[in-house]
């Protein structure tokens, strides 16, 4: 009998990390609302199941990989589709969602006798892809070890960072620096490009340089200046994400102005550009208010 693992979200990240998941030899139940994603996963040897409900019922674990918190506190709770767990299961939020809704939620989950851990990932899809992505686990020490199993099949690196809703809070706080790492970089550009310097070689200086960042070293060549846009990680959950730095800084009483000013920033160019673009197409939007 194996583990059976409903997993929820089939995504750009989802549905590469439930696939390792099947090649690993657990039992996958996916749900997504897109269909195509549902018939990937079964393609791959997963199973697809037609409803939520469907997909958790018997399930030793649910892995949630949706879009924010508020989906996955829906994906679990409407329809009490979380009922239908095995007793005591084991529900483990990958999503990045904020860390406030997320001790809630582990206090409902714990009041229908379900466990919660959060433990979103980082390393974008290329990592998904590989099984090599880095997990920040939030939970108790004996639910961060029962998951342990499923996630050294998703990632290659996995930090404990204290209580349920800590791995969210170091989620957020990670995405504040990448994000206001792109825009620096997209910023150092178009203010080099002004004044006459070659972009490449603004990059290579960078990369070279202490001002060498993520979006320089990676992002800047790959997806911007080639003008692909590829990164597979959209612009909206990127907002999203810095708004949840954002708004825990509020919370704990802290004023820090890179962190307003990058929110602000991500937040206007995801209403002018939309948020199902790349978030690498922000250039754009620099560009234009430039
Ligand atoms: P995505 O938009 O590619 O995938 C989300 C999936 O959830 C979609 O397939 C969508 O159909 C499905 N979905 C939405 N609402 C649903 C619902 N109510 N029921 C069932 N399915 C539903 O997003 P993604 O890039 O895979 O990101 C997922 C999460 O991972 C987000 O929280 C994101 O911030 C985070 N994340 C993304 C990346 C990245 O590089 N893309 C990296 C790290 C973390």
């Amino acid at each position: 009998n194996a583990t059976r693992v409903a997993f929820i979200g089939l995504g750009a990240m989802g549905q590469p990390m439930a696939q390792h998941l099947v090649s690993a030899g657990f039992e996958v139940v996916g749900f997504d609302l897109s269909q195509d994603a549902r018939q990937t996963l079964a393609k791959a040897g997963g199973h697809a199941a037609e409803t939520m409900p469907d997909a958790m019922k018997g399930a030793d674990y649910v892995i949630t990989m949706l879009p924010n918190g508020r989906i996955v506190r829906d994906a679990l709770l409407t329809d009490n589709a979380c009922g239908g767990l095995r007793p005591n299961a084991l529900v483990v939020d990958m999503s990045s969602s904020a860390p406030n809704d997320t001790r809630e939620l582990g206090v409902e989950l714990v009041a229908r006798g379900l466990r919660l851990v959060d433990a979103p990932v980082s390393g974008g899809v290329k990592r998904a892809v590989s099984g090599t992505l880095t997990i920040m686990v939030g939970g108790s020490e004996t639910d961060i070890e029962e998951a342990e199993p499923l996630l050294k099949v998703i990632g290659s690196q996995i930090f404990k960072t204290g209580p349920v809703g800590s791995g969210h809070a170091m989620k957020a706080i990670n995405n504040f620096v990448s994000g206001a790492g792109v825009l620096a970089a997209i910023e150092a550009v178009v203010l080099g490009r002004s004044f006459g310097l070659e972009p490449h070689t603004i990059v290579d200086i960078l990369n070279s340089s202490s001002g060498k960042n993520n979006a320089t070293e990676v992002k800047m060549k790959q997806f911007i200046l080639s003008e692909t846009f590829g990164s597979g990680f959209a612009l909206g959950l990127m907002a999203k994400d810095i708004r949840i730095a954002a708004d825990l800084a509020k919370t704990l009483g802290l004023r820090l102005e890179a962190l307003s000013s990058t929110a602000n920033a991500w937040d206007a160019a995801q209403k002018e550009l939309g948020p199902a673009e790349d978030h690498t197409r922000i250039i754009r939007y620099v560009m234009d208010h430039a």
